[in-house]
């Protein structure tokens, strides 16, 4: 909750941990922040998108992540304190602003927190971020819950400014959604006061020689913090009395205290926190008297191979165990039972639970239940511009190469079985690939290619792809679905949406005038809700030959519902008319709007023309409908234009508030 995060008068408060992450920025005393939205940092966003203006931080909602880090570290060199947060794959969009900052160092406190997403929960790939770190010598932090989180926030602000660096804070997905008491310290809040870049005589440039010249620096610092983190409060040592120890950070910290007690075992620990650069002379104290070291940490063997460079050296025998021993593996999440099954293997422990035989149960019982995809919402634009759009192709598409991209339509993918006949998988890259992926298959194959991206991935990644398009003249249709906000990671603004935080009013940049201003020439908006015109214009589209965009324009539903809440309006449900629907299930088949099902008793209806229709009729949930409506388009027994009480899918006279959790 805000209040929690923003509470004065408590020693401490239940914070989620990316709410833990911005009160230690709080208490930082930060001035300026900025961000991209992605899973499993978004609250970061969205927490300080509601208290920025109170607290006098400049905050700005960036068009990608690179722009992000630069924001916040141009803010760090015009003597401001400063944080951004991102997801794994957005550090690689970032990467190129990133590998220069570990050259040119910053000024003021600059924080950079990163999350893996192990698993790949809301990524494309299960990246291993600590070798940023590596790669460009800035120092890294590593928590092991939202306690330590907070604390290495402030650490991390301090140790920035010291050292005049960037510093990394990397979680991953089960410390972001980690909940706790946290030990809270006064905000000690100061009024926000302009600096003069000029005024700190400071140069970032990485101009040739000077970038030989600060390679160095950055070496020298690099041993200088190494020093530092020798002593590191984040570095714990818990005493043991088993000869074989283990070393491990992040969350499988806390799977290691878990197992230790289920399994009655007492190894000596020594949880890092300080990831790089590594404190070598703890580690080396740490396994000289050890027969044996398990080292555990999800993903890449990134701890064990830096202990194998020296563990030779300072113990001979010792024996190692981790992902190389072949005792965990470098793919997906660990948990309890992972961690419980190496240890004991390595302990050689008889006794204890099968987890084993609890996981075949559990995959038996698994293995039952019906498989539940991830849906388009009820009232979802994008549902019907793929509906609109598989209508206007007939359903042949083996002639179409279709490139999907990132966002809630990437869905689509999931939904093969329902539009099986648009090949939704035939790729899916990065955000915003679908536009050069798509110019190499057009260059390549003979098929047409349509690319898909939605509006914030198009200002995010989009550009450089979408002039390349142009400027080549390439015969390729682009598709942006505008549904005007960040709908996938909770519906924060983008350019094209108009707001910023505090929902100040921002310059609302039009897609089309973008295009115009490009150079395209077949340039189609639709309403995707008017989906039967939906469908003429996307033939309009698809005959066109040379550079065509088509953007489907409809808000997403539930950022929909949110301002219709915040308006004081409510919705304004569809039902089916039981006593005439012709149960022709087309409104289901079609359109597979969750809020339509099957009604349990058979009903029968005799049309004007005496004949007879039995069976189950649609029936649609007032409590789900959104009232988009595009079901009593695509009903053949509804005349949407007409409106009557012939139709069998109308409005519905009871107008329903809008739920409080949306
Ligand atoms: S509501 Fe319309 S489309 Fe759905 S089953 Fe009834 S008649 Fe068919
Ligand atoms: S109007 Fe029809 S398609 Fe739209 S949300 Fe309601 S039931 Fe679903």
């Amino acid at each position: 909750m805000i209040s929690d995060v923003i509470v004065e008068d408590k020693e401490r408060a239940f914070l989620f941990c990316n709410e833990a992450i911005v009160r230690g920025a709080l208490e930082s005393d930060v001035k300026v922040v900025a961000f991209y939205p992605g899973s499993p940092v978004s609250e970061i966003l969205d927490t300080f998108f509601q208290i920025s203006e109170k607290f006098g931080i400049k905050m700005e909602i960036a068009t990608n992540e690179k722009v992000a880090l630069e924001i916040v570290a141009g803010a760090s060199m015009g003597g401001q304190r400063s944080l951004t947060a991102m997801k794994s794959v957005g550090l690689n969009v970032a990467s190129d602003t990133f590998f220069s900052l570990g050259y040119t160092g910053i000024n003021k406190g600059c924080v950079l927190v990163f999350a893996d997403d192990p698993f790949c929960h809301s990524s494309q790939s299960e990246e291993d971020g600590r070798f940023f770190a590596e790669n460009s010598y800035i120092p890294m932090l590593e928590p092991t819950d939202p306690v330590e989180a907070k604390a290495m926030v402030k650490k991390a602000f301090d140790l920035s400014e010291e050292y005049h660096t960037l510093i990394l804070i990397r979680t991953t997905t089960r410390i972001n959604h980690q909940s706790t008491i946290v030990p809270l310290e006064p905000l000690n809040r100061s009024d926000f006061k302009p600096q003069s870049f000029r005024s700190f005589n400071k140069k970032y440039s990485t101009v040739g020689v000077r970038a030989r010249e600060l390679k160095l620096e950055m070496l020298k610092r690099r041993e200088k913090i190494r020093d530092e983190f020798e002593n590191s409060e984040f570095n714990n040592v818990i005493e043991g009395t088993s000869k074989i120890g283990i070393i491990t950070s992040g969350v499988s910290y806390n799977y290691v205290l878990e197992v230790k007690n289920k399994l009655k075992i007492n190894p000596p620990i020594l949880k890092l926190g300080t990831t790089y650069p590594l404190p070598e002379k703890l580690v080396q104290n740490f396994i000289k008297e050890l027969k044996a070291v398990i080292i555990i940490e999800e993903l890449s063997p990134y701890l064990e191979r830096n202990v194998k460079t020296f563990a030779k050296d300072v113990n001979p025998e010792l024996k190692i165990y981790g992902k190389q021993s072949d005792h965990f593996s470098e793919a997906f999440e660990y948990n309890v039972p992972i961690v419980y099954n190496a240890l004991r293997d390595i302990f050689q422990i008889e006794r204890g639970k099968d987890y084993n035989a609890i996981l075949k149960n559990a995959n038996q019982l698994k293995s039952i239940l019906p498989t539940r995809i991830p849906v388009f919402c009820p009232g979802c634009p994008h549902r019907a511009t793929f509906w609109a759009f598989q209508n206007a192709i007939g359903g042949k598409s083996s002639n179409i190469a279709f490139i999907n991209d990132i966002g809630c339509y990437s869905m689509l993918l999931l939904n093969k079985e329902i539009y099986s006949k648009l090949h939704p998988d035939d790729l899916l890259l990065a955000m915003g690939a679908t536009l050069g992926t798509g110019s190499g298959i057009s260059l390549a194959s003979e098929e047409k290619v349509i690319s898909i991206i939605g509006d914030s991935t198009f200002f995010h990644a989009g550009l450089p792809g979408i002039v390349n398009i142009c400027n080549n003249d390439e015969n390729i249709l682009v598709i942006i679905l505008d549904n005007s906000v960040t709908a996938m990671t909770g519906q924060q603004p983008n350019p094209g949406t108009g707001y910023g935080p505090g929902n100040a009013p921002k310059n609302k940049i039009k897609i089309e005038e973008v295009l115009n201003g490009i150079g395209f020439n077949n340039i189609f908006i639709n309403d995707c809700f008017d989906a039967k015109n939906a469908i003429t214009s996307f033939k309009k589209a698809i005959s066109q030959s040379g550079p065509t965009v088509i953007i489907s324009r409809g808000p997403c539903a539930l950022w929909n519902d949110r301002n219709k809440r915040k308006r004081g309006e409510k919705i304004q449900p569809y039902f089916v008319d039981q006593q005439i629907c012709r149960k022709c299930h087309t409104c289901m088949r079609d359109f597979y709007c969750p809020a339509i099902s099957m009604e349990d008793k058979e009903t029968e209806y005799v049309d004007e023309n005496g004949k007879e229709w039995r069976g189950f009729s649609s029936h649609i949930s007032s409590e789900l409908c959104d009232g988009c409506g595009v079901c009593s388009i695509l009903c053949p027994y509804t005349n949407h234009e007409a409106r009557s009480e012939r139709d069998v899918i109308r409005i519905l006279n009871k107008p329903r508030e809008v739920r409080h959790d949306l």
